[in-house]
């Protein structure tokens, strides 16, 4: 019998940091402020020295994080919001919670990122259209590696949107040299247990360099509150970020640097044993993944299934992600104008994402790459 390799090891990653994550938790419960107590502010100083950013507001999860991030800047009935249509639902799904419309652009072959050509060929055909306004465009870092970011922001510049980070994915990737957090007006972090900075429940932050900005997303996360208390000035939702959240996090963010060098070293091993026919993840230029999610390419649909049936076989998990663009989801394709997007439609057919975090042995690494290398040697 073969010992089955974890996709994602909480049990494991608890033993490791455990005493670390109780110390935290316990002082929560020392002072029973657990909503809005001390631990969200010192969380929120330590995110924004980390993501290079002014400003950074704890909010409930990385879903309300994008919803108030759009909430703030009105977007609403008659809005067009551009966003890539191989992402997870969420980046969509807020826009359309405001009653606006989003419009879903294809990506690129290779790094999976959203592609300038086809935003530029999107915009145009809104524009013709002369039904929405274009309003936004949501930047998504996928699978840990930064969007196009240097072209996004001319972009957005020259065609007057706004520009929204949705960094869910890659906390802790670089670019330039840098650490994401400040490439857009606003940033929006996940902090659900399978992200790169994960907490044990749900969680999300907001990073910005405007000080207005990050003063509105406080009011907005707490039922749009004013000056004081029970002043209501707008309309707002319920997104805090719980204390005892922001105390495991405080501990996980102590762990993290180490964890980001370890899915490095994982991602490289894996590059480095990766049979021919079996296409390995295209680095963005100038820039270091936080390794979310490691995803090969297969030929075609058939192999694709094959290896992962082969590696499932020798106890290696894997995942897809995503098997259906979001323009081709019931409930997105009524929303569509039905303009095909070739990339994102065949990625989710071919892909293939190993697992890649920091409980992974180096025994386990190296039976992961013999059974991709067992499988090329039968079958390619
Ligand atoms: C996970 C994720 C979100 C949503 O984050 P939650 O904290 O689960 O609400 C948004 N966008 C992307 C790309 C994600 O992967």
């Amino acid at each position: 019998m073969i010992t089955p390799i974890a996709f994602l090891d909480l049990p494991k990653q608890q033993a490791r940091l455990k005493d670390a994550i109780k110390s935290r938790v316990d002082a929560v419960f020392e002072h029973c402020r657990f909503v809005m107590g001390p631990e969200v502010e010192e969380l929120e100083q330590r995110l924004a020295e980390f993501g290079g950013a002014k400003y950074a507001v704890g909010v409930s999860s990385g879903t309300d994080a994008l919803l108030m991030v759009l909430m703030a800047e009105e977007i609403g009935p008659g809005d067009a919001v551009f966003l890539p249509a191989f992402t997870y639902t969420a980046t969509a799904e807020v826009v359309l919670l405001l009653g606006a419309t989003p419009v879903f652009v294809d990506v690129e072959p290779d790094t999976f990122q959203i592609s300038l050509t086809s935003l530029a060929e999107r915009l145009t055909a809104v524009r013709d259209a002369e039904e929405l306004e274009p309003r936004a465009l949501i930047g998504v870092d996928l699978f840990g590696q930064p969007a196009p970011w240097d072209e996004l922001k001319i972009f957005a510049a020259q065609e007057g949107l706004t520009l929204i980070a949705d960094c869910a994915q890659s906390f802790g990737a670089s670019y330039h040299g840098r650490r994401l957090g400040h490439e857009a007006r606003a940033t929006t972090l996940s902090f659900f247990p399978s992200k790169p900075l994960g907490g044990y429940g749900d969680g999300g932050a907001i990073l910005t360099d405007d000080e207005d900005l990050a003063i509105l997303y406080r009011s907005l996360r707490t039922h749009g509150e004013g000056k004081t208390r029970y002043e209501v000035e707008r309309i707002g939702i319920n997104g805090r970020l719980d204390t005892i959240q922001a105390a495991v996090l405080l501990a996980k963010l102590d762990a993290f640097e180490d964890e980001l060098i370890k899915r490095e070293a994982i991602a490289c091993a894996y590059d480095r044993a990766m049979p021919q026919g079996i296409q390995q993840p295209v680095r963005v230029p100038d820039s270091e993944s936080a390794w979310a999610i490691y995803s090969v390419l297969l030929p075609d649909a058939a192999k694709r299934d094959s290896l992962q049936a082969h590696l499932k076989a020798a106890g290696v998990p894997t995942a897809v992600y995503y098997p259906k663009p979001l323009h081709h989801q019931p409930a997105y394709s009524e929303h569509h104008d039905g303009a095909a997007l070739p990339v994102s439609e065949d990625l989710g057919t071919r892909i293939l994402a190993l697992p890649i975090q920091p409980e992974l042995t180096s025994e386990e690494v190296d039976r992961i790459t013999e059974a991709l290398k067992s499988w090329a040697g039968d079958t390619l």
